[in-house]
């Protein structure tokens, strides 16, 4: 027990009250754009609280009292949303400061001012207000640095985010998640953020859930982070294996005595900003169990009919999450 204070969207708690936590997941998502679209698509705040509570509903009834929420700032992130939720439901809400991958984010500000000068003071100043100060003048203190990497590769504007990332997580504490790409980067990822000062106690490298690879979560972990199998759930579209597969690796690094360094989530968006996804036919049943409850209705029992505990379901889902914020 470390007893580091924790940024909820309620203000600061203790990270041994953080419970069972989800720790890659959204309310709401849209991919930079959907801004353009309101006249056709407007935002229902009220519509989507009200979604977001009935999901808080169904989480908390499975013994969830942490949920982490993803969406960075060019992704719709929306902390006065958050706090409404989490005021309303009583689940730990945590927000996240960071940006999105240079293809799918909002890089044009970021590239352009690059033109004429080093931005990575400037997205230092910003990440780090985020978590000591607030989100603009909502008064919400960001609890996680969020960052991300594209297919095979990191470029210059990934590289200026990360190294921003890992330089606030040193001066500030807050933990590190990634984004990367169907499970690609994940050990340049961890290499690269402690080279520039990240502690790897306080990195989750993210969608490695995408990578089947062993061998390439060994290498990863090497580096002494944690990995996240936070797209549970989606399968077969967006690059990804199935949750079957998953399940062989997860289990193996857990009789590995990887345990310790594995968090599981879902990668759920609860709401889309813009128009509503128009989904092929085909590929709804293999996204039928996309949502949070997928853990603990599904998961959970074939993790335990592959040999693995209570107790080491209990490290992913509680210790792990503690120890990250904490950096025990
Ligand atoms: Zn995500």
């Amino acid at each position: 027990m470390s007893d580091v204070k924790v940024n909820t969207v309620l203000g600061p708690i203790s990270s041994d009250e953080l419970g069972v936590t989800l720790m890659h997941e959204h309310i709401v998502y849209g991919y930079p754009g959907w801004e353009g679209d309101q006249t056709i698509a407007p935002f229902d705040r009220e519509a989507v609280v009200s979604l977001a509570l009935e999901l808080m509903d169904q989480l908390k009834t499975l013994g969830v009292k942490t949920f982490v929420d993803a969406t960075t700032n060019d992704g719709g992130r929306c902390p006065e949303l958050l706090r409404e939720v989490s005021e309303k439901s009583g689940v730990n809400i945590i927000c996240s400061t960071g940006y999105y991958y240079e293809e799918e984010g909002m890089s044009a500000y970021w590239k352009f001012r690059s033109n004429l000068g080093d931005v990575s003071g400037e997205v230092y100043e910003l990440f780090s207000k985020e978590i000591t100060a607030g989100i603009r003048d909502t008064g919400v203190k960001a609890g996680v640095i969020k960052v991300g990497t594209g297919k095979g590769v990191i470029t210059d504007y990934e590289r200026m985010m990360l190294e921003a990332a890992a330089r606030v997580q040193k001066d500030t504490g807050v933990p590190i998640i990634t984004h990367t790409q169907e499970g690609t980067m994940g050990p340049e990822q961890a290499a690269l953020l402690v080279s520039a000062g990240a502690d790897p106690k306080r990195v989750q490298i993210g969608h490695m859930s995408d990578n089947t690879d062993i061998r390439y979560q060994l290498e990863t972990l090497r580096h002494g982070v944690y990995v996240a199998f936070d797209r549970m759930g989606i399968q077969v579209i967006l690059g990804c294996p199935t949750d079957e597969e998953r399940y062989g690796v997860l289990i193996g690094l857990i009789e590995k005595g990887y345990g310790d360094r594995i968090m599981i989530s879902h990668d759920y968006i609860a709401h889309w900003l813009g128009r509503p996804l128009n989904l092929p036919e085909e590929a709804l049943p293999l996204i039928a169990n996309w949502h949070p409850t997928h853990l603990f209705n599904n998961v959970i029992p074939a993790l335990k009919e592959g040999g693995v505990t209570e107790e080491q379901i209990n490290t992913i889902l509680k210790d792990n999450p503690r120890r990250l914020f904490g950096g025990e």
